[in-house]
Protein backbone atom coordinates (compact mmCIF):
# COMPACT_ATOMS: atom_id res chain seq x y z
CA UNK A 1 0.00 0.00 0.00
CA UNK A 2 1.38 3.50 -0.55
CA UNK A 3 1.68 5.99 1.87
CA UNK A 4 -1.67 7.85 1.05
CA UNK A 5 -3.53 4.77 0.81
CA UNK A 6 -1.97 3.72 4.08
CA UNK A 7 -2.81 6.90 5.88
CA UNK A 8 -6.72 6.72 4.20
CA UNK A 9 -6.86 3.18 5.88
CA UNK A 10 -5.92 4.53 9.19
CA UNK A 11 -8.12 7.46 9.09
CA UNK A 12 -10.90 4.90 8.15
CA UNK A 13 -10.45 3.19 11.14
CA UNK A 14 -9.96 6.47 13.70
CA UNK A 15 -13.17 7.75 12.39
CA UNK A 16 -14.94 4.66 13.24
CA UNK A 17 -13.15 4.12 16.98
CA UNK A 18 -13.33 8.01 18.01
CA UNK A 19 -16.95 10.10 18.32
CA UNK A 20 -17.67 12.25 15.39
CA UNK A 21 -16.90 15.34 17.44
CA UNK A 22 -13.39 14.25 18.24
CA UNK A 23 -12.42 13.11 14.99
CA UNK A 24 -13.39 16.30 13.25
CA UNK A 25 -11.66 18.28 15.80
CA UNK A 26 -8.48 16.33 16.41
CA UNK A 27 -7.87 14.26 13.53
CA UNK A 28 -9.18 15.66 10.59
CA UNK A 29 -6.34 18.01 9.49
CA UNK A 30 -3.83 15.29 10.94
CA UNK A 31 -1.96 14.19 8.05
CA UNK A 32 1.10 11.18 7.55
CA UNK A 33 4.33 13.28 6.55
CA UNK A 34 6.39 10.36 6.38
CA UNK A 35 7.22 6.84 6.93
CA UNK A 36 10.84 5.05 6.98
CA UNK A 37 10.73 1.55 8.54
CA UNK A 38 9.11 1.98 11.48
CA UNK A 39 10.06 5.68 11.73
CA UNK A 40 6.82 7.51 11.41
CA UNK A 41 6.54 11.13 11.13
CA UNK A 42 2.96 12.65 11.49
CA UNK A 43 2.25 16.47 10.75
CA UNK A 44 -0.07 17.83 12.89
CA UNK A 45 -2.02 21.52 12.76
CA UNK A 46 -0.82 22.98 16.14
CA UNK A 47 0.23 22.22 19.69
CA UNK A 48 -3.30 21.55 21.14
CA UNK A 49 -3.71 18.83 18.86
CA UNK A 50 -0.41 17.29 19.58
CA UNK A 51 -0.88 17.29 23.01
CA UNK A 52 -4.31 15.30 23.07
CA UNK A 53 -2.53 12.84 20.25
CA UNK A 54 0.29 12.28 22.92
CA UNK A 55 -2.07 12.39 25.35
CA UNK A 56 -5.31 10.61 26.10
CA UNK A 57 -5.11 9.17 22.22
CA UNK A 58 -1.37 8.17 22.51
CA UNK A 59 -2.05 4.64 21.20
CA UNK A 60 -4.35 4.78 19.17
CA UNK A 61 -2.44 6.14 15.90
CA UNK A 62 0.36 3.40 16.36
CA UNK A 63 -1.73 0.47 17.29
CA UNK A 64 -3.83 1.17 14.14
CA UNK A 65 -0.82 1.48 12.16
CA UNK A 66 0.43 -2.05 13.58
CA UNK A 67 -3.71 -3.42 12.10
CA UNK A 68 -2.10 -1.83 8.62
CA UNK A 69 1.17 -3.60 8.31
CA UNK A 70 3.81 -1.26 10.37
CA UNK A 71 5.85 -2.91 12.51
CA UNK A 72 6.73 -1.34 16.57
CA UNK A 73 5.98 2.25 14.37
CA UNK A 74 7.90 4.97 16.72
CA UNK A 75 5.65 7.79 15.69
CA UNK A 76 6.55 11.40 16.22
CA UNK A 77 4.22 14.38 16.34
CA UNK A 78 5.14 17.83 14.14
CA UNK A 79 3.30 20.78 14.00
CA UNK A 80 3.65 23.27 11.90
CA UNK A 81 5.42 20.60 8.92
CA UNK A 82 3.29 21.50 5.77
CA UNK A 83 3.06 18.31 3.86
CA UNK A 84 3.50 18.07 -0.18
CA UNK A 85 -0.05 17.98 -0.30
CA UNK A 86 -1.20 20.58 2.09
CA UNK A 87 1.48 22.86 0.38
CA UNK A 88 0.07 21.91 -3.72
CA UNK A 89 -3.17 21.74 -2.45
CA UNK A 90 -3.68 25.82 -1.39
CA UNK A 91 -1.06 26.66 -4.31
CA UNK A 92 0.95 28.41 -1.97
CA UNK A 93 4.92 27.00 -2.17
CA UNK A 94 5.64 27.27 1.34
CA UNK A 95 8.90 25.93 2.90
CA UNK A 96 8.65 21.78 3.50
CA UNK A 97 11.22 22.08 6.20
CA UNK A 98 10.02 22.69 9.70
CA UNK A 99 10.57 25.61 10.97
CA UNK A 100 14.14 27.11 12.02
CA UNK A 101 14.60 25.80 15.51
CA UNK A 102 16.11 29.15 16.85
CA UNK A 103 13.20 30.69 18.94
CA UNK A 104 14.66 34.24 19.64
CA UNK A 105 15.10 36.94 16.45
CA UNK A 106 17.82 38.79 17.32
CA UNK A 107 18.11 42.53 15.57
CA UNK A 108 21.16 43.31 14.13
CA UNK A 109 22.36 46.52 14.95
CA UNK A 110 21.67 49.02 11.84
CA UNK A 111 22.44 52.37 12.10
CA UNK A 112 21.65 53.18 8.41
CA UNK A 113 17.69 52.43 8.45
CA UNK A 114 15.24 51.69 11.45
CA UNK A 115 13.21 49.25 10.92
CA UNK A 116 10.26 49.74 12.68
CA UNK A 117 9.83 46.19 13.88
CA UNK A 118 9.39 44.57 17.22
CA UNK A 119 11.17 41.37 17.50
CA UNK A 120 8.42 39.79 19.47
CA UNK A 121 6.62 38.59 16.38
CA UNK A 122 8.25 35.98 14.58
CA UNK A 123 7.07 32.84 12.25
CA UNK A 124 7.98 30.76 15.46
CA UNK A 125 5.26 31.90 17.94
CA UNK A 126 2.37 32.43 15.56
CA UNK A 127 -0.08 29.44 15.69
CA UNK A 128 -1.13 28.55 12.63
CA UNK A 129 -5.04 26.62 12.14
CA UNK A 130 -7.90 26.86 9.56
CA UNK A 131 -8.15 30.74 9.83
CA UNK A 132 -5.19 31.44 9.03
CA UNK A 133 -3.14 29.22 7.57
CA UNK A 134 -3.46 30.35 3.93
CA UNK A 135 -1.79 33.79 5.36
CA UNK A 136 0.85 32.16 6.83
CA UNK A 137 1.68 30.08 3.86
CA UNK A 138 1.57 33.24 1.30
CA UNK A 139 3.70 35.10 4.35
CA UNK A 140 6.21 32.78 4.87
CA UNK A 141 6.29 32.13 0.45
CA UNK A 142 7.18 35.94 0.74
CA UNK A 143 9.31 36.22 3.23
CA UNK A 144 11.82 33.55 1.36
CA UNK A 145 11.53 35.09 -1.59
CA UNK A 146 10.54 38.71 -1.30
CA UNK A 147 9.29 40.65 -4.27
CA UNK A 148 8.76 37.77 -6.76
CA UNK A 149 6.06 36.01 -5.44
CA UNK A 150 2.99 38.03 -4.27
CA UNK A 151 3.27 41.77 -4.84
CA UNK A 152 1.65 43.31 -3.10
CA UNK A 153 0.55 41.18 -0.79
CA UNK A 154 -2.16 42.05 1.47
CA UNK A 155 -3.58 41.16 4.52
CA UNK A 156 -6.86 42.10 5.90
CA UNK A 157 -9.53 41.02 9.14
CA UNK A 158 -10.82 42.24 11.79
CA UNK A 159 -9.22 43.69 14.87
CA UNK A 160 -6.37 41.37 17.21
CA UNK A 161 -6.55 38.91 14.64
CA UNK A 162 -2.64 38.67 13.80
CA UNK A 163 -2.60 40.75 10.94
CA UNK A 164 0.44 43.37 12.38
CA UNK A 165 1.90 39.90 13.83
CA UNK A 166 2.35 38.09 10.40
CA UNK A 167 3.54 41.11 8.94
CA UNK A 168 6.34 42.19 11.04
CA UNK A 169 7.37 38.30 11.06
CA UNK A 170 8.20 38.28 7.79
CA UNK A 171 10.08 41.82 8.28
CA UNK A 172 11.74 40.12 10.98
CA UNK A 173 12.29 36.78 9.18
CA UNK A 174 14.26 38.53 6.38
CA UNK A 175 16.46 40.43 8.27
CA UNK A 176 17.45 37.71 9.96
CA UNK A 177 18.65 35.84 7.32
CA UNK A 178 19.42 39.00 5.52
CA UNK A 179 21.11 41.30 7.97
CA UNK A 180 21.29 43.52 5.07
CA UNK A 181 17.98 44.29 4.05
CA UNK A 182 16.30 47.38 4.10
CA UNK A 183 13.29 46.86 6.25
CA UNK A 184 10.93 49.23 7.02
CA UNK A 185 7.45 48.59 8.61
CA UNK A 186 5.08 51.55 9.60
CA UNK A 187 1.79 52.20 9.96
CA UNK A 188 0.04 54.27 7.33
CA UNK A 189 -0.33 56.99 10.18
CA UNK A 190 3.49 57.69 10.55
CA UNK A 191 3.29 57.53 6.85
CA UNK A 192 0.79 60.29 6.57
CA UNK A 193 2.48 62.55 9.47
CA UNK A 194 6.28 62.34 8.02
CA UNK A 195 4.68 63.33 5.03
CA UNK A 196 3.31 66.38 6.45
CA UNK A 197 6.44 66.93 8.38
CA UNK A 198 8.12 66.95 4.77
CA UNK A 199 5.30 69.38 3.26
CA UNK A 200 5.72 71.72 6.11
CA UNK A 201 9.37 71.95 7.18
CA UNK A 202 10.94 69.82 4.46
CA UNK A 203 13.23 68.83 7.45
CA UNK A 204 13.61 65.05 6.18
CA UNK A 205 14.22 63.63 2.81
CA UNK A 206 10.91 61.06 2.31
CA UNK A 207 10.92 60.02 -0.64
CA UNK A 208 14.67 58.26 -0.30
CA UNK A 209 13.53 56.74 2.92
CA UNK A 210 10.56 55.31 1.48
CA UNK A 211 11.64 54.19 -1.76
CA UNK A 212 15.21 53.27 -1.32
CA UNK A 213 14.00 49.56 0.40
CA UNK A 214 13.71 45.86 0.11
CA UNK A 215 10.40 45.42 1.65
CA UNK A 216 7.93 48.19 2.89
CA UNK A 217 5.36 47.18 4.69
CA UNK A 218 2.58 49.55 5.71
CA UNK A 219 -0.06 48.76 8.40
CA UNK A 220 -3.36 49.72 8.85
CA UNK A 221 -4.17 50.80 5.43
CA UNK A 222 -7.75 51.90 6.03
CA UNK A 223 -6.86 54.97 7.37
CA UNK A 224 -5.79 55.88 4.15
CA UNK A 225 -9.35 56.66 3.12
CA UNK A 226 -10.34 60.19 2.56
CA UNK A 227 -6.82 61.28 2.43
CA UNK A 228 -6.57 62.11 -1.43
CA UNK A 229 -2.66 63.89 -1.00
CA UNK A 230 -1.78 60.79 0.66
CA UNK A 231 -3.03 58.26 -1.37
CA UNK A 232 -1.28 60.01 -4.54
CA UNK A 233 1.90 59.99 -2.63
CA UNK A 234 1.66 56.24 -1.93
CA UNK A 235 0.64 55.88 -5.26
CA UNK A 236 4.02 57.05 -6.39
CA UNK A 237 5.92 55.00 -3.59
CA UNK A 238 3.91 52.26 -4.80
CA UNK A 239 5.44 52.36 -8.28
CA UNK A 240 8.56 53.02 -7.65
CA UNK A 241 9.25 50.05 -5.59
CA UNK A 242 6.83 48.09 -7.41
CA UNK A 243 9.11 48.50 -10.90
CA UNK A 244 12.50 47.89 -9.16
CA UNK A 245 10.51 44.15 -7.66
CA UNK A 246 10.81 45.39 -4.16
CA UNK A 247 8.55 43.70 -1.90
CA UNK A 248 5.59 45.78 -0.55
CA UNK A 249 2.85 44.16 2.46
CA UNK A 250 -0.26 45.91 3.14
CA UNK A 251 -2.73 45.14 5.44
CA UNK A 252 -6.05 46.81 6.48
CA UNK A 253 -8.88 45.91 8.27
CA UNK A 254 -10.92 45.67 4.85
CA UNK A 255 -10.29 44.69 1.19
CA UNK A 256 -9.09 47.35 -1.24
CA UNK A 257 -12.43 47.52 -2.97
CA UNK A 258 -13.84 47.94 0.67
CA UNK A 259 -11.89 51.30 1.80
CA UNK A 260 -13.77 53.91 0.89
CA UNK A 261 -12.71 56.99 -1.28
CA UNK A 262 -9.54 54.76 -2.20
CA UNK A 263 -8.62 56.20 -5.83
CA UNK A 264 -9.46 53.46 -8.47
CA UNK A 265 -5.41 53.07 -9.66
CA UNK A 266 -4.51 52.89 -5.78
CA UNK A 267 -7.13 50.07 -5.28
CA UNK A 268 -6.81 48.57 -8.70
CA UNK A 269 -2.45 48.54 -8.01
CA UNK A 270 -3.42 47.00 -4.16
CA UNK A 271 -5.11 44.03 -6.18
CA UNK A 272 -2.48 43.32 -8.08
CA UNK A 273 -1.05 40.31 -5.53
CA UNK A 274 -2.20 38.80 -3.58
CA UNK A 275 -5.44 39.29 -0.58
CA UNK A 276 -5.47 37.18 1.82
CA UNK A 277 -8.30 37.29 4.67
CA UNK A 278 -7.83 35.91 8.28
CA UNK A 279 -10.73 34.68 9.82
CA UNK A 280 -11.77 34.12 13.10
CA UNK A 281 -9.94 31.25 14.77
CA UNK A 282 -12.00 28.45 15.28
CA UNK A 283 -12.13 26.69 19.03
CA UNK A 284 -9.40 24.53 18.05
CA UNK A 285 -6.70 27.17 17.42
CA UNK A 286 -7.61 29.83 20.31
CA UNK A 287 -6.68 26.86 22.46
CA UNK A 288 -3.35 26.43 20.82
CA UNK A 289 -2.72 29.96 21.02
CA UNK A 290 -3.75 29.91 24.79
CA UNK A 291 -1.56 26.40 25.46
CA UNK A 292 1.48 28.21 23.73
CA UNK A 293 1.09 31.68 25.60
CA UNK A 294 0.94 29.90 28.98
CA UNK A 295 3.80 28.04 28.10
CA UNK A 296 5.99 30.50 27.27
CA UNK A 297 5.31 32.52 30.85
CA UNK A 298 6.14 28.96 32.23
CA UNK A 299 2.60 28.10 33.47
CA UNK A 300 0.69 24.95 32.55
CA UNK A 301 -2.96 25.14 32.20
CA UNK A 302 -5.56 22.26 32.17
CA UNK A 303 -7.70 21.58 29.28
CA UNK A 304 -10.53 22.79 30.88
CA UNK A 305 -9.37 25.80 32.08
CA UNK A 306 -7.74 26.66 28.13
CA UNK A 307 -11.45 25.28 26.87
CA UNK A 308 -13.19 27.89 29.13
CA UNK A 309 -10.80 30.81 28.53
CA UNK A 310 -11.54 29.86 24.64
CA UNK A 311 -15.25 29.72 24.59
CA UNK A 312 -15.45 33.23 26.50
CA UNK A 313 -12.92 34.73 24.10
CA UNK A 314 -13.77 33.74 20.37
CA UNK A 315 -13.42 37.06 18.30
CA UNK A 316 -10.49 38.70 19.44
CA UNK A 317 -6.84 36.92 20.09
CA UNK A 318 -5.87 40.21 22.05
CA UNK A 319 -8.89 40.02 24.13
CA UNK A 320 -8.30 35.78 24.23
CA UNK A 321 -4.33 36.81 25.38
CA UNK A 322 -5.71 39.62 27.59
CA UNK A 323 -7.87 37.15 29.94
CA UNK A 324 -5.03 34.94 30.30
CA UNK A 325 -2.61 37.27 31.29
CA UNK A 326 -5.08 38.11 33.64
CA UNK A 327 -5.71 35.07 35.01
CA UNK A 328 -1.67 34.70 35.41
CA UNK A 329 -1.38 37.79 36.83
CA UNK A 330 -4.31 37.33 39.56
CA UNK A 331 -3.29 33.72 40.47
CA UNK A 332 0.67 35.25 40.76
CA UNK A 333 -0.51 37.82 43.04
CA UNK A 334 -2.99 35.95 44.83
CA UNK A 335 -0.92 32.88 45.23
CA UNK A 336 -3.71 30.62 44.44
CA UNK A 337 -3.66 27.76 41.07
CA UNK A 338 -4.76 29.35 37.61
CA UNK A 339 -8.39 26.83 37.41
CA UNK A 340 -11.53 27.26 35.55
CA UNK A 341 -12.51 28.35 39.01
CA UNK A 342 -10.28 31.32 38.98
CA UNK A 343 -10.78 31.75 35.46
CA UNK A 344 -14.78 31.83 35.82
CA UNK A 345 -14.28 34.54 38.92
CA UNK A 346 -11.43 37.03 36.39
CA UNK A 347 -13.85 37.09 33.55
CA UNK A 348 -17.55 36.89 34.61
CA UNK A 349 -18.40 40.30 34.24
CA UNK A 350 -17.15 39.82 30.11
CA UNK A 351 -20.17 37.57 29.70
CA UNK A 352 -22.58 40.49 29.66
CA UNK A 353 -20.56 41.02 26.27
CA UNK A 354 -21.20 37.61 24.63
CA UNK A 355 -24.49 37.82 21.96
CA UNK A 356 -28.00 39.05 23.34
CA UNK A 357 -29.64 37.59 20.45
CA UNK A 358 -29.46 33.60 21.92
CA UNK A 359 -32.45 32.52 22.23
CA UNK A 360 -33.86 28.94 24.50
CA UNK A 361 -35.04 27.58 21.36
CA UNK A 362 -31.67 28.01 19.51
CA UNK A 363 -30.09 26.14 22.36
CA UNK A 364 -32.60 23.26 21.70
CA UNK A 365 -32.45 23.40 18.13
CA UNK A 366 -28.25 23.04 17.94
CA UNK A 367 -28.38 20.52 20.57
CA UNK A 368 -30.72 17.98 19.16
CA UNK A 369 -29.01 18.93 15.41
CA UNK A 370 -25.78 17.77 16.87
CA UNK A 371 -26.85 14.64 18.45
CA UNK A 372 -29.25 13.56 15.36
CA UNK A 373 -32.38 14.00 17.12
CA UNK A 374 -35.63 15.99 16.53
CA UNK A 375 -36.72 18.74 18.61
CA UNK A 376 -39.57 16.67 19.60
CA UNK A 377 -38.05 13.70 20.93
CA UNK A 378 -35.46 15.59 22.68
CA UNK A 379 -38.21 17.03 24.56
CA UNK A 380 -40.45 14.20 24.82
CA UNK A 381 -40.78 12.01 28.08
CA UNK A 382 -37.99 9.20 27.22
CA UNK A 383 -36.02 7.85 28.67
CA UNK A 384 -34.39 5.88 26.63
CA UNK A 385 -30.55 6.75 27.05
CA UNK A 386 -29.39 7.89 23.96
CA UNK A 387 -31.91 10.96 24.57
CA UNK A 388 -31.51 11.17 28.10
CA UNK A 389 -27.73 12.70 27.30
CA UNK A 390 -28.67 15.04 25.50
CA UNK A 391 -31.27 16.24 27.01
CA UNK A 392 -29.27 16.96 30.02
CA UNK A 393 -26.64 18.68 28.06
CA UNK A 394 -29.54 20.63 26.59
CA UNK A 395 -30.82 21.61 30.04
CA UNK A 396 -26.90 22.65 31.21
CA UNK A 397 -26.45 24.84 27.81
CA UNK A 398 -29.65 26.73 28.96
CA UNK A 399 -28.07 27.17 32.70
CA UNK A 400 -24.61 28.11 31.39
CA UNK A 401 -24.99 30.37 28.48
CA UNK A 402 -28.49 31.70 28.96
CA UNK A 403 -28.83 31.62 33.04
CA UNK A 404 -32.44 30.44 33.04
CA UNK A 405 -33.96 29.91 36.20
CA UNK A 406 -34.33 25.95 37.25
CA UNK A 407 -38.38 26.56 36.78
CA UNK A 408 -37.57 28.32 33.05
CA UNK A 409 -35.20 25.16 31.97
CA UNK A 410 -37.87 22.64 33.18
CA UNK A 411 -40.65 24.22 31.63
CA UNK A 412 -38.37 24.70 28.56
CA UNK A 413 -37.79 21.00 27.60
CA UNK A 414 -41.94 20.27 28.52
CA UNK A 415 -41.25 19.11 32.48
CA UNK A 416 -43.44 20.19 35.01
CA UNK A 417 -40.86 19.57 38.28
CA UNK A 418 -38.08 21.27 38.11
CA UNK A 419 -35.90 18.94 40.91
CA UNK A 420 -34.94 17.44 36.90
CA UNK A 421 -33.56 20.34 35.66
CA UNK A 422 -31.17 20.47 38.83
CA UNK A 423 -30.36 17.00 38.80
CA UNK A 424 -29.62 16.76 35.16
CA UNK A 425 -27.60 19.97 35.73
CA UNK A 426 -25.68 19.04 38.50
CA UNK A 427 -24.94 15.69 36.56
CA UNK A 428 -23.32 17.47 33.97
CA UNK A 429 -21.26 19.45 36.10
CA UNK A 430 -19.90 16.62 37.70
CA UNK A 431 -18.91 14.75 34.76
CA UNK A 432 -17.21 17.71 32.86
CA UNK A 433 -13.92 17.22 35.19
CA UNK A 434 -13.97 13.86 34.30
CA UNK A 435 -15.05 12.99 30.99
CA UNK A 436 -13.40 14.57 28.21
CA UNK A 437 -15.84 12.98 25.26
CA UNK A 438 -18.53 15.08 26.84
CA UNK A 439 -16.50 18.40 27.17
CA UNK A 440 -15.71 17.78 23.34
CA UNK A 441 -19.65 17.39 22.35
CA UNK A 442 -20.15 20.52 24.57
CA UNK A 443 -17.40 23.04 23.32
CA UNK A 444 -18.82 21.51 19.21
CA UNK A 445 -22.17 22.61 20.36
CA UNK A 446 -21.01 26.05 21.72
CA UNK A 447 -20.01 26.73 19.24
CA UNK A 448 -22.83 26.16 16.35
CA UNK A 449 -24.70 28.41 19.09
CA UNK A 450 -22.11 31.49 18.39
CA UNK A 451 -21.71 30.91 14.64
P1 LIG B 1 -4.21 42.80 14.23
O1 LIG B 1 -3.01 43.50 13.67
O2 LIG B 1 -4.90 41.92 13.21
O3 LIG B 1 -5.17 43.71 14.92
P2 LIG B 1 -2.26 41.63 16.01
O4 LIG B 1 -1.28 41.10 15.03
O5 LIG B 1 -1.91 42.88 16.72
O6 LIG B 1 -3.71 41.78 15.32
O7 LIG B 1 -2.59 40.47 17.06
C1 LIG B 1 -3.12 40.73 18.35
C2 LIG B 1 -2.39 39.90 19.37
O8 LIG B 1 -2.69 38.53 19.19
C3 LIG B 1 -0.89 40.02 19.27
O9 LIG B 1 -0.33 39.98 20.56
C4 LIG B 1 -0.46 38.77 18.49
O10 LIG B 1 0.83 38.35 18.86
C5 LIG B 1 -1.51 37.78 18.94
N1 LIG B 1 -1.81 36.82 17.88
C6 LIG B 1 -2.65 37.00 16.84
N2 LIG B 1 -2.71 35.90 16.07
C7 LIG B 1 -1.90 34.99 16.65
C8 LIG B 1 -1.55 33.64 16.34
N3 LIG B 1 -2.07 33.02 15.28
N4 LIG B 1 -0.68 33.02 17.15
C9 LIG B 1 -0.18 33.63 18.23
N5 LIG B 1 -0.47 34.88 18.60
C10 LIG B 1 -1.33 35.57 17.81
MG1 LIG C 1 -2.59 45.56 13.71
Amino acid sequence: MDQRGLWQSVLGEIELSVPKASFAALFKRVELYSINGSEVEIAVPNVFIETQLQGRYKDLIPSILIKNGVKNPKVNYRVNLKTKRQAISREVVADDLPLSSTPVVTMPSRPVLKSGLNPKYAFENFIVGSSNDFAYSAAQAVANNPGTKYNPLFFYSGVGLGKTHLVQAIGNYVIKNNPAARVLYVTIETFTQEFVNFIRFKNQDFSSKYRNVDILIVDDMQFIAGKEKIQEEFFHTFNALHQKNKQIIITSDKPPKSIPTLSERLRSRFEWGMTIDIQMPDFETRCAILAAKANLAGVELDNQTIEYLANNYRTNIRELEGALNQLLAFSDMRGVPPTIETAEGIIEGSRASRPQHLTPRQVLVKTSNYFELSIEVLTSKSRTKDIVLPRQIAMYLLRSELHLSYPKIAQELGRQDHTTAIHSITKIQKEIKLNPILREQLNSIRESLYE
